[in-house]
């Protein structure tokens, strides 16, 4: 194919064809608080990821719960929620080849004690709860959690 193909604009109803090649991320209030969030989105564009959609807001206790619903049998539940909204956060979709891998990758392990060096979390976070970004870990749950954040806007 070539490069003139690529570059033709997808028609409306096409446009979620697109959505395998994305993923959705938000920097964490620790690393927002730190001031860490300039460092963190130029590793994710050096890394080949193109910002589709970004904002700054914060969440209320209610909804950080209902985004990790997940994890409401879980011991740190109301501690994840209490965390979440404690201040600024910056939810974004990225669009790249492999996005939802090749992004868990970028951000490393849970736990930044396991988290291998050079990855977002080994370098900012604090703890495994403050742990300064989130990433998506299914094409799924990439389109779930993106339409959280940005349903009916222009971007997604
Ligand atoms: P992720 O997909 O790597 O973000 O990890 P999970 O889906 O397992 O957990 C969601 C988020 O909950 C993590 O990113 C942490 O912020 C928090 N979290 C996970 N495990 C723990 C834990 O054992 N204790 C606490 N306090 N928070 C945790």
């Amino acid at each position: 194919m070539s490069d003139s193909e690529y570059s033709l604009p997808l028609p409306p109803n096409q446009k979620h064809s697109m959505t395998t090649n994305r993923t959705f991320t938000m920097i964490k209030p620790d690393a927002v608080v730190a001031g860490n969030s300039g460092a963190i989105i130029k590793m994710i564009e050096e890394a080949g990821f193109r910002i589709v959609a970004i904002k700054k807001t914060q969440l209320t206790t209610d909804r950080a719960g209902q985004f990790y619903a997940v994890h409401s049998e879980r011991p740190f539940y109301n501690d994840l929620r209490t965390y979440m909204s404690s201040g600024s956060i910056i939810p974004m979709i990225l669009e790249k080849d492999n996005a939802v891998a090749d992004f868990r990758k970028l951000i490393g392990a849970t736990n930044p004690a396991q988290a291998e060096e050079g990855t977002i979390r080994k370098l900012y976070a604090k703890s495994i709860e403050a742990n300064a970004i989130h990433g998506s870990d299914s094409d799924e749950n990439a389109q779930i959690e993106g339409s959280f954040f940005f349903a009916g806007t222009d971007e997604f």
